[in-house]
Protein backbone atom coordinates (compact mmCIF):
# COMPACT_ATOMS: atom_id res chain seq x y z
CA UNK A 1 0.00 0.00 0.00
CA UNK A 2 2.91 2.37 0.91
CA UNK A 3 4.56 1.78 -2.19
CA UNK A 4 1.32 2.49 -4.75
CA UNK A 5 1.14 5.70 -2.44
CA UNK A 6 4.36 6.45 -3.20
CA UNK A 7 3.75 6.38 -7.10
CA UNK A 8 0.86 8.09 -6.87
CA UNK A 9 1.55 10.98 -4.90
CA UNK A 10 4.94 10.82 -7.07
CA UNK A 11 3.55 11.43 -10.14
CA UNK A 12 0.70 14.15 -8.71
CA UNK A 13 4.58 15.71 -8.03
CA UNK A 14 5.93 15.24 -10.94
CA UNK A 15 3.12 16.51 -12.70
CA UNK A 16 2.22 19.64 -10.70
CA UNK A 17 6.15 20.87 -11.40
CA UNK A 18 4.44 21.25 -15.11
CA UNK A 19 4.21 25.01 -15.80
CA UNK A 20 0.15 25.87 -15.56
CA UNK A 21 -0.55 22.44 -13.90
CA UNK A 22 -1.89 22.95 -9.86
CA UNK A 23 -2.17 19.60 -7.56
CA UNK A 24 -5.65 19.40 -8.55
CA UNK A 25 -4.70 19.12 -11.90
CA UNK A 26 -2.44 16.74 -11.76
CA UNK A 27 -4.38 14.33 -9.47
CA UNK A 28 -7.15 14.84 -12.01
CA UNK A 29 -4.37 14.29 -14.67
CA UNK A 30 -3.35 11.01 -12.82
CA UNK A 31 -6.81 9.68 -12.26
CA UNK A 32 -7.12 9.86 -16.20
CA UNK A 33 -3.78 8.24 -16.96
CA UNK A 34 -5.29 5.27 -14.89
CA UNK A 35 -8.09 4.74 -16.70
CA UNK A 36 -5.71 4.38 -20.13
CA UNK A 37 -5.45 1.28 -21.85
CA UNK A 38 -2.35 0.15 -21.12
CA UNK A 39 -1.42 0.15 -24.69
CA UNK A 40 -2.07 3.71 -24.77
CA UNK A 41 -0.18 4.72 -21.59
CA UNK A 42 3.25 2.78 -23.28
CA UNK A 43 2.36 5.17 -26.16
CA UNK A 44 2.15 8.44 -24.04
CA UNK A 45 5.42 7.62 -22.12
CA UNK A 46 7.50 7.20 -25.59
CA UNK A 47 6.57 9.87 -26.90
CA UNK A 48 7.64 12.32 -23.80
CA UNK A 49 10.51 10.07 -23.79
CA UNK A 50 10.95 10.64 -27.86
CA UNK A 51 9.82 14.24 -27.67
CA UNK A 52 12.51 14.45 -24.87
CA UNK A 53 15.68 13.22 -26.19
CA UNK A 54 15.00 14.29 -30.36
CA UNK A 55 13.28 18.25 -29.70
CA UNK A 56 16.30 20.81 -30.23
CA UNK A 57 15.58 24.19 -30.42
CA UNK A 58 15.97 25.31 -34.22
CA UNK A 59 19.32 27.22 -35.12
CA UNK A 60 17.67 29.86 -36.47
CA UNK A 61 14.71 30.76 -34.72
CA UNK A 62 14.77 28.43 -31.36
CA UNK A 63 11.61 26.90 -32.39
CA UNK A 64 11.11 23.12 -31.10
CA UNK A 65 12.30 20.79 -34.02
CA UNK A 66 14.08 17.76 -34.20
CA UNK A 67 15.91 19.11 -36.99
CA UNK A 68 18.81 21.69 -37.53
CA UNK A 69 16.07 23.77 -39.08
CA UNK A 70 12.38 23.92 -38.18
CA UNK A 71 10.01 23.50 -40.56
CA UNK A 72 8.94 26.89 -41.04
CA UNK A 73 12.86 27.94 -41.18
CA UNK A 74 13.30 25.02 -43.68
CA UNK A 75 9.83 26.15 -45.77
CA UNK A 76 11.16 27.86 -48.64
CA UNK A 77 7.47 29.25 -49.42
CA UNK A 78 6.69 31.52 -45.68
CA UNK A 79 7.56 35.25 -46.40
CA UNK A 80 10.70 35.73 -44.88
CA UNK A 81 10.49 39.25 -44.91
CA UNK A 82 8.72 38.92 -42.09
CA UNK A 83 9.74 37.84 -38.45
CA UNK A 84 7.33 37.31 -35.90
CA UNK A 85 9.05 37.49 -32.15
CA UNK A 86 7.01 35.36 -29.11
CA UNK A 87 8.17 34.67 -25.76
CA UNK A 88 7.75 30.67 -25.70
CA UNK A 89 7.28 28.23 -28.63
CA UNK A 90 3.32 27.88 -27.43
CA UNK A 91 2.69 31.28 -28.51
CA UNK A 92 4.06 30.35 -31.94
CA UNK A 93 2.07 26.82 -32.38
CA UNK A 94 -1.02 28.97 -31.50
CA UNK A 95 -0.22 31.58 -34.00
CA UNK A 96 0.54 28.91 -36.36
CA UNK A 97 -2.49 26.86 -35.46
CA UNK A 98 -4.79 30.23 -36.80
CA UNK A 99 -3.22 29.71 -40.12
CA UNK A 100 -3.39 33.89 -40.80
CA UNK A 101 0.66 33.83 -40.59
CA UNK A 102 2.67 33.02 -43.67
CA UNK A 103 6.08 35.17 -42.54
CA UNK A 104 8.67 33.34 -40.10
CA UNK A 105 9.69 33.20 -36.61
CA UNK A 106 12.19 34.62 -33.63
CA UNK A 107 11.17 32.55 -30.18
CA UNK A 108 12.88 34.81 -27.17
CA UNK A 109 12.62 32.10 -24.83
CA UNK A 110 10.63 34.16 -21.77
CA UNK A 111 10.09 37.38 -21.03
CA UNK A 112 13.17 40.26 -20.91
CA UNK A 113 13.44 42.82 -18.10
CA UNK A 114 14.92 45.74 -19.15
CA UNK A 115 16.36 46.20 -15.38
CA UNK A 116 18.59 43.49 -15.57
CA UNK A 117 21.80 44.59 -17.68
CA UNK A 118 22.54 40.22 -18.76
CA UNK A 119 19.35 40.33 -20.54
CA UNK A 120 20.70 42.42 -23.68
CA UNK A 121 22.81 39.34 -24.05
CA UNK A 122 19.81 37.14 -23.79
CA UNK A 123 20.75 34.06 -26.50
CA UNK A 124 17.19 34.79 -27.85
CA UNK A 125 17.60 38.71 -28.27
CA UNK A 126 21.44 38.14 -29.41
CA UNK A 127 20.17 35.53 -32.12
CA UNK A 128 17.10 37.83 -33.31
CA UNK A 129 19.90 40.63 -33.80
CA UNK A 130 22.54 38.44 -35.62
CA UNK A 131 19.48 37.43 -38.16
CA UNK A 132 18.95 40.90 -38.45
CA UNK A 133 22.73 41.69 -39.57
CA UNK A 134 22.94 39.03 -42.24
CA UNK A 135 19.59 39.49 -43.50
CA UNK A 136 20.97 41.61 -45.90
CA UNK A 137 17.53 43.51 -46.43
CA UNK A 138 15.72 40.34 -46.75
CA UNK A 139 13.72 41.11 -43.67
CA UNK A 140 11.61 44.20 -43.99
CA UNK A 141 9.80 43.77 -40.70
CA UNK A 142 10.28 42.45 -37.34
CA UNK A 143 6.56 42.34 -35.48
CA UNK A 144 6.78 41.92 -31.64
CA UNK A 145 4.03 39.29 -30.71
CA UNK A 146 4.61 39.64 -27.00
CA UNK A 147 2.17 39.08 -24.16
CA UNK A 148 0.18 41.95 -23.44
CA UNK A 149 1.42 41.82 -19.68
CA UNK A 150 3.39 44.55 -17.68
CA UNK A 151 6.66 41.85 -18.19
CA UNK A 152 5.43 41.65 -21.98
CA UNK A 153 5.15 44.82 -22.73
CA UNK A 154 8.80 45.89 -20.88
CA UNK A 155 10.13 43.02 -23.20
CA UNK A 156 8.53 44.35 -26.49
CA UNK A 157 10.01 47.94 -25.67
CA UNK A 158 13.36 46.52 -24.45
CA UNK A 159 13.87 44.39 -28.05
CA UNK A 160 12.46 47.75 -29.94
CA UNK A 161 15.51 49.44 -28.37
CA UNK A 162 17.60 46.64 -29.41
CA UNK A 163 16.96 46.34 -33.05
CA UNK A 164 16.31 49.30 -33.95
CA UNK A 165 19.45 50.40 -36.15
CA UNK A 166 18.97 47.42 -37.92
CA UNK A 167 16.12 49.49 -40.10
CA UNK A 168 13.98 47.49 -40.10
CA UNK A 169 10.30 48.25 -39.57
CA UNK A 170 9.11 47.13 -36.15
CA UNK A 171 5.69 46.93 -35.43
CA UNK A 172 3.70 45.97 -32.24
CA UNK A 173 0.50 43.45 -32.20
CA UNK A 174 -2.84 45.13 -32.18
CA UNK A 175 -4.86 44.68 -28.52
CA UNK A 176 -8.22 43.48 -28.98
CA UNK A 177 -11.36 41.71 -27.84
CA UNK A 178 -11.66 38.64 -27.86
CA UNK A 179 -14.22 37.58 -30.50
CA UNK A 180 -17.64 36.98 -29.77
CA UNK A 181 -17.56 38.80 -26.24
CA UNK A 182 -19.91 41.28 -25.49
CA UNK A 183 -18.56 44.85 -24.43
CA UNK A 184 -19.89 45.07 -21.16
CA UNK A 185 -18.28 41.95 -20.00
CA UNK A 186 -14.94 43.18 -21.42
CA UNK A 187 -12.24 44.82 -18.76
CA UNK A 188 -11.53 48.46 -18.67
CA UNK A 189 -8.14 48.02 -19.82
CA UNK A 190 -8.89 45.54 -23.38
CA UNK A 191 -11.32 48.04 -23.87
CA UNK A 192 -9.37 50.98 -23.18
CA UNK A 193 -6.59 49.34 -25.51
CA UNK A 194 -9.22 48.20 -28.84
CA UNK A 195 -9.74 52.33 -29.02
CA UNK A 196 -6.75 53.33 -29.01
CA UNK A 197 -5.82 50.36 -31.65
CA UNK A 198 -8.78 51.17 -33.92
CA UNK A 199 -8.56 51.17 -37.43
CA UNK A 200 -10.34 53.02 -40.37
CA UNK A 201 -13.07 50.97 -42.02
ZN1 LIG B 1 13.10 27.77 -37.11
Amino acid sequence: MAKNKGLFEGLIAELSRLPGVGRKSAQRLVFALMSLPEERAKRLGQAIIDARTSLQPCQRCHNATSQPLCEICDNPRRDSSRILVVEDPGALVQIERSGGYRGLYHVLGGVLSPLDADHANAPGLASLRQRLAQSDGEVKEVILATSPTLEGEATALFVTREIRSYGVEITRIAYGLPVGMELEFADEVSLIKSIEGRRII
